[in-house]
């Protein structure tokens, strides 16, 4: 039986961790793939306060090292349903908690056109400081119009002999400062109003089709795409547990609870006004608290 069990160990899953082994609870955290969430892949960080800039991985390895340092137990399996019980099941196990915290975050959104799947680490990418090392002195596109896509397009524009900029609006959702660094690069062309509606090759990518706002198309030559349109949450496993919106965001009335309860929700996965490292933190230290204070309620009245 473990007090807490955590889903998910990305900023607001590693910071759940934190308060509750601080506060002496016996942790689970359960991961599906590799500890850090979406931030593992920023390359800088600049925007958070106290610290004027850090990697990505530094950062996120430094909370994972802090977790690990309190005792936490970090097991990598996928979970595949929570009961109300507070049973959660993985893909080869079942663990007991008295309370869980979802903390799952949010998955690299797909273009959802043919071939996406087949190329990918065969052109296509879904993470630029992962992957753009491959393409030196290659052609390739990005696409997206919001800080992470300029920030790839940035990244890229430093190994990459050229980097098509391709966005679906005439304006960019990401903030000036990056687009400003953006003019200042000669080898990245902006293509603005177009989408990208065919991925072209055979056992890898050769080439793209974009399609402007007058239904114009045009077969672009690359060796490799960044897809960078956004995130989107998987919550579907939980739908017993918690409400769901339209846009598979966890719904809560106060931004912890969800409608079960012993079950909160942190960080990206939930519906929120920000989504962004320093809201994640501060969603997993509220989780944890109100999950500590609320077990000593119901250890109480005995429920
Ligand atoms: P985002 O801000 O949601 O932007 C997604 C972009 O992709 C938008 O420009 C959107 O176009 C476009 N898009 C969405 N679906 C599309 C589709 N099917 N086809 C073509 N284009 C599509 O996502 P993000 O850039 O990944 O950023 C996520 C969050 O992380 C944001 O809050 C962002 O500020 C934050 N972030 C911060 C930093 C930093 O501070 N250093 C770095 C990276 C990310 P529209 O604009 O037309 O909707």
């Amino acid at each position: 039986m473990f007090d807490i069990i955590i889903i998910g160990a990305g900023p607001a899953g590693l910071t759940s961790a934190l308060y509750a082994l601080r506060a002496n609870k016996r942790v689970l955290i359960l991961e599906a793939k590799s500890y850090g969430g979406q931030i593992i892949n920023a390359e800088k960080i600049e925007n958070y306060p106290g610290i004027e800039l850090i990697s990505g991985f530094d950062f996120a390895t430094n909370l994972y090292n802090q977790v690990k340092k309190l005792g936490g137990e970090i097991k990598y399996e996928t979970v595949v349903r929570v009961e109300e019980d507070k049973t959660v099941i993985t893909n080869n196990n079942k663990y007991q908690a008295k309370a869980v915290i979802i903390a799952t975050g949010t998955g690299n959104r797909k273009l959802n056109i043919a071939k996406e799947r087949d190329f990918i680490g065969k052109g296509i990418s879904y993470c630029a400081t992962c992957d753009g090392n491959f393409y030196k002195n290659k052609v390739v596109a990005v696409n997206g119009g919001g800080n992470t896509a300029l920030e790839d397009a940035i990244y890229l524009a430093n190994i990459a002999s050229k980097v098509y900029l391709i966005h679906r609006r005439e304006e960019f959702r990401g903030e000036n400062t990056y687009l400003d660094e953006i003019k200042t690069k000669n080898n990245i062309e902006l293509i603005l109003n177009s989408i990208v509606i065919s991925l072209n090759g055979k056992d890898k990518l050769e080439s793209i089709t974009i399609k402007d706002k007058n239904d114009k198309t045009q077969d672009i030559k690359v060796d490799g795409l960044f897809i960078a349109i956004g995130q989107e949450p998987k919550n579907e496993i939980f739908s017993n547990v918690v409400k769901i919106n339209n846009y598979g965001y966890i719904e809560s009335e106060d931004g912890v609870h969800t409608k079960t309860p012993g079950i909160y929700v942190a960080g990206d996965t939930k519906v929120k006004i920000l989504r962004q490292l320093t809201t994640a933190v501060g969603d997993g230290s509220i989780a944890a608290t109100v999950a500590i204070k609320e077990m000593k309620r119901r250890r109480k009245i005995n429920v």
